[in-house]
């Protein structure tokens, strides 16, 4: 995380901005400044504006363009890059901004960018509905979507991003803008899937479907040494899969649960995270084979809300701790990826207190069938699983072996892994990782132009940043 900056103090920031501006001698600076990514606190940013409106950021972006000035924009602050509050840097803070309407007419949802998953998944319940984004209730939409947005419902419904209807960006010199399908496609390409880099979003419009609010989810818990065995019987019982399934396999310490043997808290297991949201009646016959392809010691899948079902990984998600983040997409789920997370599961640093959880997520269905790759940057060609492992500790001086244990498990699951991937699930690994991530290319080089044409001078380039096209 080398995302310091020169510092300079903004004494000329605007007397007319209207929310909060907060520099490191101000109360309430620590806590603004708090990310997700614990590592981000080692360093403060020189001033976080805190916008009251979009007329704010529109303020915030005039002045850093007309000094030049390089911009980090914080939402739900769930990046695990920590971004969104470098050193030095001027930040155009979201997170007050978080009203969230529903129209259930239409079915369309439009969320401001300091509005969390949570928020949204309570708003859109009371109508029926649901937006598909991810699994922890305390993530922004604004960062998710912009980079693509995968969950339980990306095999019913597709990405969050194949379900933005359009965006209000402000531009990097100020102007507000519309993007959608009529206005301004380009940047409507590139920001579904393309990230922070090219304007900052104050508005975010979805497609809502109905969903719950009755589902049928809950965790399988299988021992360790069934993991290989159980992962190899799935396949088989997932080709057939419907699209209302939706499964997410974690290798996690065991919940000191009482149904759980003792010997067995705290100890490295297999959890199958089942979300199932088509009608309750044929869930047995969905949920029941993936109880069989082992053992289970607990099962304690059963009938619960969308609401509950969505936020069942809060309680392993807290916020502020030291965290890495390493993932990919896989082709297949075969039995020599699973073996080499296995084998990584053995050498994992970690003691007790830390949190782990190496997943697999299945993709297929809407998310891999009914959209074209080339259709938005967001990539998913290929991929039928993501993997993912996600370390969190305590303290700086064990920085180093986590951070080494996650490069070695990244090397040996290449040979098994795409080339493309998604940007939001992995740190930022480098100029090379980038070029790749998005897929082809012919993609990479559009993102460049659209770069180029919204922000020339990079000032959006605290994020998985894509450099501006050279023009000339
Ligand atoms: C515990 C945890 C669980 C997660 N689960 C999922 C999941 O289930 N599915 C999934 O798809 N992803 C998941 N993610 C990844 C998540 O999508 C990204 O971390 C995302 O960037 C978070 O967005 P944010 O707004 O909370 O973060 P922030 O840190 O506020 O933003 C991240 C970056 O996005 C850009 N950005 C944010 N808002 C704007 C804006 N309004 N305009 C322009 N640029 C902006 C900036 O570059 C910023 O640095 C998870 C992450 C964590 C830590």
């Amino acid at each position: 995380m080398s995302v310091s900056t020169q510092s300079r103090s903004h004494s000329d920031f605007p007397s007319d901005f209207r929310g909060a501006v907060l520099r490191p001698t101000d109360d309430g600076y620590d806590a603004a400044r708090a990310l997700y990514q614990g590592r981000a606190a080692d360093h403060g940013p020189a001033l976080i504006a805190r916008c009251a409106d979009e007329e704010d950021v529109a303020t915030a972006m005039r002045y850093a363009c007309a000094h030049g000035i390089p911009v980090a924009v914080r939402s739900g602050g769930h990046g695990s890059d920590g971004y969104a509050m470098p050193g030095g840097a001027l930040v155009v803070d979201l997170s007050a901004m978080r009203t969230v309407t529903v129209d259930p007419e239409t079915r369309v949802v439009r969320a401001q960018p300091g509005v969390t998953l949570g928020e949204m998944d309570a708003a859109a319940q009371r109508h029926g509905l649901a937006v598909p984004a991810g699994t922890v209730s305390s993530t922004g939409v604004a960062g998710l979507t912009l980079g693509g947005g995968i969950g339980y419902l990306m095999r019913r419904y597709g990405a969050t991003v194949d379900n933005l209807l359009g965006c209000d960006v402000i531009t990097v010199d100020g102007r507000k803008v519309r993007a959608d399908p009529a206005e301004n496609p380009d940047l409507f390409w590139a920001l579904r899937g393309g990230g922070g880099n090219f304007g900052v979003v104050t508005s975010l419009e979805y497609r809502a479907h109905p969903v719950g609010p009755e589902v049928v989810a809950g965790q399988l818990i299988f021992p360790l040494d069934q993991a290989a065995d159980v992962l190899g019987k799935l396949s088989a019982h997932l080709a057939t899969a419907p699209r209302e399934l939706g499964l997410l396999v974690a290798i996690a310490p065991a919940p000191p649960l009482p149904m759980l043997p003792r010997e067995v808290h705290g100890k490295p297991v297999l959890i199958l995270v089942v979300v199932y949201t088509g009608e309750p009646a044929a869930a047995p016959a969905v949920v029941g084979p993936l109880a069989a392809a082992g053992r289970p010691l607990a099962d304690l899948v059963g009938t619960t809300t969308w609401v509950r079902a969505n936020s069942m990984l809060d309680a392993v998600a807290p916020y502020g701790m030291r965290m890495n983040l390493r993932g990919g997409y896989l082709p297949a789920l075969s039995a020599d990826a699973v073996d080499v997370l296995l084998e990584y599961v053995a050498t994992l640093p970690s003691k007790p207190g830390d949190i782990y959880s190496i997943n697999l997520s299945f993709m297929g269905g809407a998310i891999s069938e009914d959209r074209d790759e080339d259709s938005m940057a967001f990539s998913r060609e290929g991929a039928a699983w993501l993997w993912e492992a996600i370390c969190k500790w305590d303290v700086p001086g064990r920085d180093a072996e986590y951070d080494a244990w996650a490069t070695a498990l990244t090397e040996a699951m290449r040979p098994h892994a795409l080339t493309n991937g998604y940007a939001n699930l992995s740190d930022d690994l480098g100029e090379e990782w980038r070029r790749g991530v998005h897929g082809s290319e012919a993609k990479h080089r559009r993102l460049r132009a659209v770069k180029a044409a919204w922000d020339p001078q990079n000032l959006l380039r605290f994020n998985k940043n894509i450099a501006p096209e050279a023009t000339g």
